[in-house]
């Protein structure tokens, strides 16, 4: 049995630490790191601890990023002028599929949820006001979820920045209440950009 070898087992526990991963797809991994080649296994260890080294986040927009500054940040080509504020880096990577968008991220890192302790200086809010503050930012699209905490924390942010003569917009989704911006497609997220209304 699987489960009287001790390392196996303790390998096993690692990956079922991972999201969306349980006991038995966690232990079939661990299976499977068993027939990697000693070279094969190094490396996949080494890339998680590279990954963790590397991998920092962009001082201006908060998303993740292994060089100085996010390549969205970086890229001149960018309209820095409209921020597109999300929850986190996968919105990002789902937001990224429009390729009619143009402008640049302010990525939050979670959103504000009382019942879990998460308020709004648990966010990156502070650094988005100082991003906006010289009134170059012409627009903020807030991108979060349409669930109860991505619809409260919109508001938060259309709240704050309306009094300092930003526009704030809201995605329109065409997608049902409760889903997930990361499921969205091409289609759907473009339309929710162009459909955008005013705060
Ligand atoms: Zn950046």
């Amino acid at each position: 049995m699987a489960e009287y070898i001790e390392s196996l087992q303790r390998l096993a526990e690692q990956f079922a630490r991972l999201g969306g991963v349980g006991k038995k797809s966690a232990m079939r991994m661990a299976f499977s790191v068993l027939d990697m080649t000693e070279d094969g296994a190094r490396e996949f260890a080494q890339a998680i601890i590279e990954a963790k080294e590397k991998i920092h986040l962009c001082p201006v927009c908060q998303n993740i990023t292994d060089k100085e500054l996010c390549p969205i940040c970086e890229d001149s080509a960018r309209d820095k002028s409209t921020i597109c504020v999300v929850s986190d880096a996968k919105a990002v990577i789902s937001m990224e599929k429009v390729r009619e968008y143009r402008g640049v991220y302010h990525v939050l890192g979670g959103v504000i949820s009382p019942l879990n302790g998460i308020t709004p200086d648990k966010l990156k809010i502070k650094e988005l006001l100082e991003r906006v503050s010289d009134g170059s930012v012409k627009e903020v699209i807030v991108a979060t979820n349409p669930n109860v905490e991505g619809e409260a924390t919109a508001m938060y942010i259309a709240k704050i920045l309306k009094p300092l003569g930003i526009k704030v917009t809201r995605l329109a989704y065409g997608v049902p209440m409760g889903a997930d911006l990361e499921y969205a497609d091409e289609v759907t997220l473009y339309r929710a950009i162009e459909g955008r209304r005013d705060y």
